[in-house]
Parts: C-alpha cells; structure tokens; sequence
C-alpha cells in the first residue's frame, strides 16, 4: 500500500516536471542531457579543483593575469563549441529535401510570374490559366525533380527501391495505406516518387534520431547527436579544442603535483586521481583527433571505413582506395568550407574514376601532387 502511494506521488511529480519541460519526456532527450550535465560538470570540478588547491597558480594569476585569463578563454570556447556542435544539424535528408523543393518553388513561381507579366503586356489571358495549372502541378514536380537529382548521383541503372529509406517511409504508414488502395499502377508509381524519402548516396538512417543523415559519420552520445555532413568540421574543431583545454589543464596539474610546498596528502590523493582520469581522456581524444583528420584527408566516414565491406556502394572498391577522395587539398578545403552545404551531394564514382584511382603511384604522380 505504502510502495503504490510512493509510486503514484512519483508518478504524479514526473508527470508535473514533463509538462513543465516536454523535453524531458523522451527517455532518448534525458539520457543525453544527463550526459551533457555530467560533461559540463566535469570541466568544472577539474578547474574549480585546480584553482581552490593551488595557490602558487592564483598567485601567478595576480602577477600574471594574461596566462589564466587565456586558459579560461580556452575553457569557454571549448564549452561554447561543445553546445554548437551538439545543437548543430548534421544534415538531415529531409531538410535538404524541403529546401531543395522551397527553392525550386521559388524558381518557378518566379518564371510563371514573368512569364504572366510578360503575356499581359501582350494583352494575352490564356496566360492566367496556364499560370494556375503549372503552380498546381508543382508539387508532383518538385519531388520528381529531388528524386531525379538523387538518381542522376547514381550509376545508370540503379533500381529506385535500392535508394528509399525503409525506416522513414514506415512514419509515413497512412499514406501508404493510400497507396495500397490505389489500384492503378500509373497512381502506384507517382506515390511512390511522391512520399519516398530517397537517400543521395553516403547517406544512412540512424536509429537514435530516427533520421537519414547526409554523410553520416556516427551518433554520439556524449553530445546527444548525429555526426553528419552538416556538423563534421564543428566536431573536428571541438575535438581539437577539448583535446587542448585537457592538455593545458594538465600541464597544470603536473606543476602542482611537482611543487615543492608541503600540503595535505589527501589533496594530492584526489590531484592524483584526477590527473590519471584526464591522462586516459588525453590519448582517447587524441587518437579521436588523429583518426578524424585521416578521415577527412582522405574524405572518408567513420560508418564507410568501418563498415566498408558492407556498404553496397564500397563493396567493390579496392582496399586502400578512396572512393570520394579529390586529393587531400580539395578534401580539406570541402570539409572547412562546403562540407555543411545541402547541395554539396557526392556522386558515386564512376568505373572508370575508381579505375583511376586504383592505379599505383609512379614517381611521375609525386611530382605532380596526384595526391593533393
Ligand atoms: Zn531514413
Ligand atoms: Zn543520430
């Protein structure tokens, strides 16, 4: 009796803090901002710790200012660029989807208006009804024009149902009874090019944000997104930040720990313990750095190199050949400067470009930076 009162005032209190933030009520969302508080909370005891025990290091700041006020610069950027990685998109295929057609509409919307204003200069008013029919038709339009787009990065041939996303098309389950009722088979394949999320090449469905993902990397729990297409550089950068902040922070507890001031063996203990779990931190996120800048020297995805034999599209390619590679300056300058674009879709590499790219280096190719 007493455990039910206890679980139904539990109960009762969820219910209110879910109502006060909705965010809350996905178990996915509370799990990943446990995870964030907990990341958060972390820099803080590692500092607040540093700047409580040792004084040497509050002394130098009163002499010199410049050192710590640059240390906690470095700590708030890192902080900043950890909240804008993980609130960035990594480039859903819908939103590249929606955008593509938002403009398309534009495009058009704006020719039937010139065209309109061009005829009735002529005095024409055919033009009116001419005007009307092509802004209905649109919609049919668009996503056959996002469907031709995606299948022209395709080789010739490639079956349309190889590219359609199983897990989103299953949301869209009532339209699809729609589908199922249509009897006609002219209507079957104009709702199949109309609801069908296609997926551009390099993309993959992730199943903890229940979206394709452009170029999709992997999902990382610690920030509570996908790495994709569109947040990968912001990840890279964030990475390289961290890994900084802990090598500082930890310069800095090796200079205490070697000072010569006699002190409470239990502060040590604690210094002690904490340099050891920031040392592990150090070669994880350093490895994670020299791993990543790999990948986008060679513009490759953490899924393709892992997965590589599994992925249909990278099943036939050479080991130790980069399908989408453009030379290491071009792969850099992409990932820094369009890597977040939508529109930057990579087509598939032809035979022939695979074939060029699997023929061994000669000194001629060092000479002329193939590489690069
Ligand atoms: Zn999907
Ligand atoms: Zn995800």
């Amino acid at each position: 009796m007493a455990v039910s009162i206890c679980r139904s005032s539990r109960d009762r209190a969820l219910g209110r803090c879910f109502h006060c933030f909705p965010c809350l009520s996905d178990p996915a969302r509370r799990s990943s901002l446990g995870l964030k508080g907990i990341l958060v909370m972390l820099h803080f005891i590692y500092a607040g710790i540093l700047f409580l025990f040792d004084s040497d290091l509050v002394d130098k700041t009163k002499k010199e200012p410049w050192y710590t006020a640059l240390y906690l610069l470095l700590f708030f950027v890192t902080l900043v660029q950890y909240f804008i990685t993980s609130s960035s998109s990594p480039g859903y295929v819908i939103d590249a989807m929606r955008a593509f057609n938002e403009t398309n509409v534009i495009y058009r919307k704006s020719l039937v208006a010139s065209k309109q204003s061009a005829s009735s200069k002529n005095g024409s008013l055919d033009a009116t009804v001419e005007g009307c029919q092509s802004g209905r038709n649109f919609q049919g339009s668009t996503s056959a024009s996002w469907t031709k787009l995606v299948m022209d990065l395709y080789p010739p041939g490639t079956s349309i149902r190889t590219c359609i996303c199983s897990y989103c098309n299953v949301e869209q389950l009532s339209l699809w009874i729609l589908y199922a009722l249509s009897t006609l088979h002219g209507m079957w394949l104009l709702l199949i090019l109309f609801l069908a999320q296609l997926q551009p090449p390099r993309t993959k469905h992730c199943h903890d944000c229940d979206k394709c993902i452009l170029q999709f990397d992997h999902h990382c729990v610690w920030l509570g997104t996908c790495i994709g297409q569109g947040n990968h550089c912001s990840f890279w950068w964030y990475i390289c930040e961290e890994s900084a902040l802990c090598l500082w922070t930890a310069t800095l507890y090796i200079t205490y720990l070697k000072g010569n001031i006699s002190r409470a063996w239990w502060k040590d203990a604690i210094m002690i313990l904490l340099l050891i779990v920031l040392s592990i931190s150090i070669i994880f996120l350093l490895l994670l750095l020299l791993f990543h800048s790999y990948l986008v020297m060679t513009n490759q995805t953490t899924y393709e190199l892992v997965r590589r034999r599994r992925i249909p599209y990278l099943r036939g390619v050479p080991e130790r050949v980069y399908p989408f590679s453009k030379g290491v300056c071009r792969n850099l300058y992409d990932f820094c400067c369009v890597g977040s674009s939508i529109y930057s879709l990579e087509p598939l590499p032809s035979a022939e470009e695979l074939e060029e790219k699997s023929r061994p280096h000669t000194c001629l190719d060092v000479l002329t930076c193939r590489c690069c």
